[in-house]
């Protein structure tokens, strides 16, 4: 079945097959944005299976984001055909490490149903620690330490990854009193995941690499670990890259340390480095083409990341020919830069005939608290978006509410997601009340659950410390609602037979809960919305157990010394599946549907390429951003951001801050030294301008008449969308912002008409 060997490597470079036919055991290649390390890596692990022969259920390949595990394995899928990639062991550290524990996590004590806390639920409860004991704390400071601290703790096997915090390596800014406290916030905290059984994000990784100390076998059959984004790995993920390889020791890595951009999640860029001096004997690739930019953008970008004195050089040449320039532009607010910025989606998508579709159109942001503007603006032009990490589907209400409930029913003893969902719908049971069996629950030292089942059996041993409230509020008539739930979360716990049970399940919760009533109820004017939102997450659930196909547990091998498990539980996997990919996206990727305009943070962006970007709110405290500790990595983001862009970039900033108290704004620095490379308006667009970036992305251009017939109605467009903003007009007039672009783009042209704003 084995394909041909030049399909393989057919189109690559002497250097992208080097690397794609390696036979080192450790591979390392090291490479800016654009130059294919995602394409080599794609292609080294078909060739590891089609020619090396390794099964690829002995291959893992860690991505960053589900996203880009799901886009990997659809390629590696079409080159090996047969289905075979489904088998491969492909997704996040996490998800990885996730499937592991879920496989073999009872051997290191872990219960068979564990739930995973999210990033939103460990805040969440770091809050409420700090609020009960009144611990003087940042809640989030306090998050992030404990974050650094367990990924620590991993990284030195002597050193027991637990409770007990061990002086910080490095000097940390809550010592004395306060360290004191961050520990017994870590306590409280780490308890409580305990005992309501749920790992959190670092919990994952760190548990596995337990697992595999502890239990070698578990990886016994694996060949071969690639790792894409290698420069953000952490510590942890260091340790079970290798833990995963141990038994061959055969590890490919790519990465770009100019890409580096989690640091604030404590990745490492030194683990590069580490690696390297680890495994001497590394066979280390550079790549030095960029295939993704033009010439243009790629040297717009260098210039941005080229002020940062101490990084790695690298040698990166365009393939590609110059391109329009990259736009830098200024608005006065906020919201009219929304507006601009849409106007010049509408103006190139309509000038590219049908060349260029809404998905070929992404607007990166560095927070995603920048967004309400520009959907609106998109709303108004009745332009169709998706919106990627950070914000979103998984944040809304109604949807977090519907997860909740399928936490309890998965696990009873998640009282944090119990206790959201109590009230919800509306069953008259208080705030107060809620609390007051918190307390109980926490004072008597048994889950939530158990406090109510025993409520409902009217069982209060003295033990059991119970408020005068909740004694009173109970026995005045909340029985009925407490039993209400109970037998509601007990019924839906009825196991899934089918995989589809899942969906049936959900549609028979959302019946019994009267779910569209109670938005009606509770969400008047945008209940409909909302609705179609917990529709949405059916057709997901339902596309994820279509998917399900090879199921993804069932794939790991056979280990003489454990008895395998057979997990064939959906909803754990689900659940498992959402929180993990609620860093990461939204939903359907479908190819089919209906091409929409892109809304991504920056973070969730890497990796991934499109025709046409914008990056709006390029000032000082939105990037660099005001809370960031470190500027070099706002400028890594930056460049991270700008790389994504094929053809045309934008960059573009607002008089006036988004956050609503009017502050004038000053030019990114990052941006400030190298504005006079840059455009002040959209790009003419004329004929041998399309012609170029046809040739980028290898597409068809549409013959001109078909081009410019819409021409009427983009002058239509252009009179009422770009209308001119007396307050920016002065303000250059002044002299502020006229010398912000350069000289215009070429010779002027035959047709004005096709230039955007001046
Ligand atoms: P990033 O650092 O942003 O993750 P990368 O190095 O992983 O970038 P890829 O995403 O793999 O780069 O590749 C960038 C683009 O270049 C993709 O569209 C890919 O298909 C294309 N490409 C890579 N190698 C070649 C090649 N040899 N010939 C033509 N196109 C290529
Ligand atoms: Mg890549």
């Amino acid at each position: 079945q084995s394909k041909p060997l030049h399909s393989i490597l057919d189109g690559l470079n002497p250097a992208q097959r080097r690397a794609v036919v390696s036979d080192a055991a450790t591979v390392a290649i090291l490479a800016g944005p654009g130059s294919g390390k995602t394409h080599t890596l794609t292609a080294r692990v078909v060739w590891l299976v089609d020619h090396v022969g390794f099964r690829p259920e002995d291959v893992i390949v860690a991505t960053f984001t589900v996203k880009a595990a799901r886009e990997m394995k659809h390629r590696i899928g079409r080159a090996l055909g047969n289905g075979r990639e489904k088998r491969l062991i492909l997704g996040t550290f996490h998800s990885i490490a996730r499937r592991y524990l879920a496989a073999y996590g009872r051997y290191i004590g872990l219960a068979q149903r564990f739930g995973i806390a999210d990033d939103a639920d460990s805040r969440a409860l770091v809050e409420r620690i700090c609020k009960r004991l009144q611990l003087p704390l940042d809640p989030r400071a306090a998050r992030a330490w404990i974050s650094k601290k367990k990924a620590k703790g991993a990284e030195d096997p002597s050193k027991p990854a637990s409770k007990t915090a061990s002086k910080p390596a490095r000097p940390d800014p809550h010592t004395g009193p306060g360290l004191k406290d961050l520990e017994t916030c870590y306590q409280e905290y780490q308890d409580h995941l305990e005992k309501s059984n749920l790992l959190d994000y670092d919990d994952l990784l760190v548990r596995c690499v337990e697992l595999l100390r502890k239990h070698p076998s578990c990886v016994s059959n694996i060949q071969i670990v690639l790792i894409d984004e290698y420069q953000d790995t952490n510590g942890v993920q260091y340790d079970l890259m290798k833990l995963l390889a141990q038994r061959h020791q055969r590890i490919t890595t790519v990465g770009d340390p100019d890409q580096s951009i989690y640091g604030w999640r404590s990745a490492e860029i030194r683990n590069l480095w580490k690696m390297l001096r680890e495994f001497p004997k590394t066979d280390e690739i550079a790549l030095e083409e960029n295939y993704r930019s033009s010439q243009s953008i790629l040297d717009f970008s260098l210039q941005v990341i080229q002020q940062d004195q101490k990084r790695y050089q690298k040698k990166l040449k365009p393939v590609h020919n110059r391109g329009s320039r990259p736009v830098l532009r200024r608005l006065k607010s906020p919201s009219t830069e929304a507006d601009w910025l849409v106007s010049e989606i509408r103006r190139v998508h309509a000038l590219s005939g049908t060349m260029l579709t809404h998905n070929d159109f992404a607007i990166l942001l560095r927070s995603a608290s920048l967004s309400r503007h520009i959907e609106s603006s998109l709303g108004k032009a009745g332009i169709a978006y998706r919106m990627v990490g950070g914000f979103k589907f998984y944040d809304r209400a109604e949807i977090k509410t519907l997860i909740d409930y399928l936490r309890v029913i998965q696990q009873p003893e998640n009282n944090d997601a119990l206790a959201r969902i109590i009230n919800v719908p509306r069953r008259g049971i208080g705030t107060g009340t809620i609390k007051d069996l918190l307390e109980e629950a926490e004072t008597s030292k048994l889950s939530l659950w158990d406090v109510l089942s025993k409520h409902c059996r009217g069982d209060r041993n003295a033990k059991t410390r119970i408020t005068k409230h909740a004694e009173q509020s109970i026995s005045g008539g909340l029985l009925r609602p407490l039993e209400d739930i109970r037998k509601l979360i007990r019924e839906a716990a009825v196991p899934d037979a089918a995989p589809f049970g899942l969906v049936q399940m959900m549609e028979r919760l959302l019946t019994k809960l009267d779910f569209q009533k109670h938005l009606e109820k509770v969400h008047a004017e945008d209940h409909e919305g909302r609705w179609a939102n917990v529709r949405e997450f059916v057709n997901l659930a339902a596309d994820f157990v279509r998917e399900l196909d090879v199921a993804e547990d069932d794939a790991l091998p056979e280990i003489d010394d454990l008895e395998q498990t057979k997990e064939v539980e959906v909803l754990p996997r689900f659940l498992a599946n959402v929180s993990l990919a609620a860093d990461a996206q939204t939903g359907d990727d479908d190819q089919e549907s209906k091409p929409v305009v892109t809304i991504s943070t920056i973070h969730a962006a890497k990796g991934l390429e499109w025709p046409v970007v914008f990056v709006p709110a390029v000032y000082n405290g939105s990037i660099p951003h005001a809370r960031a500790e470190d500027d070099d990595e706002e400028r890594r983001l930056l460049y991270v951001a700008m790389t994504r862009a094929q053809t045309l970039l934008y960059l573009s900033c607002p008089l006036f801050s988004a956050n609503g108290n009017g502050e004038r704004t000053e030019l990114s620095p990052f941006v400030e030294p190298v504005k006079g490379a840059a455009l002040n308006k959209g790009p003419c667009l004329d004929r041998p301008v399309m012609e170029e970036i046809a040739k980028i992305l290898r597409r068809k251009l549409p013959d001109e008449d078909s081009i410019y017939q819409d021409l009427p109605a983009m002058l239509h467009l252009e009179d009422n969308l770009f209308p001119v903003d007396p307050e920016a007009a002065r303000a250059e007039a002044k002299g502020g912002l006229n010398r912000m672009g350069g000289p215009s783009d070429g010779p002027p042209s035959k047709r004005p008409r096709l230039y955007g704003p001046a």
